[in-house]
């Protein structure tokens, strides 16, 4: 049976991918070590490192005025990495609150700066992507801070923000390398690797030079990005085996037509699923907004909470698996990331149909 697995985050892997590290894993191409035993300055990790960088670069465009650091410590370390390094001498920083990422990263930031809220979503629970026009921004803010997709709530922009002078920074930890976007309307882009990239443990960030060296007094070295900018990310032993394993995934995403066929199949899977909720007469309902509705996370909910239990109990049976919605808002949840095969989209839609129309 084919398993598929839906999870949020560490979620699936290509298997391509995973079967060349079992390959490679003992003996990496013929060098006698397993990446994971390597020196980080040796020649053999030196150029595992080099050659993920790079392909990076190609996949998303990176423009050379950018630094693409390989840090530690999550998207959480960034909450407060981003105001420790970017408020510079500005006074505030604006925030969009669009859901629960938003609001982590706005907690955090308050302990090092004042924190300009300058729209939220609270009014509809969250659901939507409020318009532009509606955000009250400063424009005298030391950046501006949204997340572009929201792995709970399963909102996502369609849009880039147009910030002028102020640096836009973007939480794209679950929607990264999804879709095309152009990265120099970006400040920062920041994001924990393991929902759309490899293992957990890798943690990219994408920062703009003149952003770079700012950093405020006292800031522990291992906070600043410029300690790791200018040691290449290997200022200390950065995580060797998580860094390979991106780096098949990038060789994997170019082997298969790169970002924008990416893209594609993922309009097409979320497509899918979306149809199968809103033609399911009521039994299925996605909370969110048509509109601004993740093409990465899909929640929805049972018409009759009471068959939750047995929804997730015939869809493991099934080999679909971790759909439980997240603890705070209850429900299913579909985590569709570009390792999700089209098959598997089909599988788990074919298998709602039936479930609803055995219990409707
Ligand atoms: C998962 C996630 C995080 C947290 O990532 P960690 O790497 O666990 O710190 C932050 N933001 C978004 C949008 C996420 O999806």
């Amino acid at each position: 049976m084919a398993i598929y697995n839906f999870s949020a985050g560490p979620a699936v892997l290509p298997k391509e991918v995973l079967l060349q590290a079992q390959a490679e894993l003992a003996d990496w191409h013929g060098s006698g070590m397993s990446v994971m035993e390597m020196s980080h300055r040796g020649k053999e990790y030196m150029g595992i490192h080099a050659q993920a960088e790079a392909d990076l670069r190609e996949l998303m465009g990176i423009p050379a005025n950018y630094k693409l650091l390989f840090l530690q410590g999550g998207a959480h370390l960034q909450f407060s990495m981003i105001p420790l390094n970017l408020m510079r001498d500005k006074a505030s920083a604006d925030y969009i609150y669009t859901g629960e990422w938003s609001k982590k990263a706005i907690g955090e930031a308050k302990k090092f700066c004042a924190v300009n809220v300058a729209i939220d979503n609270k009014d509809k629970n969250c659901s939507y992507v409020p318009a532009f026009d509606t955000w009250k921004c400063d424009p005298n803010a030391a950046y501006l801070h949204y997340t572009p997709n929201e792995t709970i709530g399963g909102v996502e922009f369609n849009w880039i923000p147009e910030t002028g002078d102020v640096p836009l920074v973007a939480d794209m930890s679950s929607n990264i390398l999804s879709r095309e976007i152009d990265v120099s309307k970006f400040g920062l882009i920041y994001a924990g690797a393991q929902k759309n990239i490899g293992p957990a443990g890798l943690t990219l960030v994408i920062v703009r030079e003149d952003l770079i060296g700012q950093v405020a007094a006292g800031t522990p070295t291992m906070l600043d990005y410029k300690t790791h900018a200018d040691g290449e990310s290997m200022y200390n032993t950065p995580p060797t085996f998580a860094i390979y394993m991106a780096g098949l995934v990038f060789q994997w995403l170019k082997k298969n037509g790169g970002i924008a066929a990416m893209e594609k199949t993922n309009i097409a899977k979320s497509q899918l699923l979306y149809d199968a909720i809103d033609s399911s007469n009521g039994f299925y309902n996605c909370p969110v907004n048509k509109a601004d509705r993740s093409r990465m996370n899909v929640p929805f909910t049972l018409k009759d909470a009471a068959l939750d239990g047995e929804f997730l109990k015939q869809a493991d049976a099934r080999g679909l698996l971790q759909l439980k919605g997240h603890r705070s808002v209850g429900g299913m949840r579909a985590s569709i990331y570009n390792a999700m095969p089209l098959e598997g989209v089909q599988a788990l839609v074919g298998f709602m149909n039936e479930f609803a129309s055995s219990n409707s």
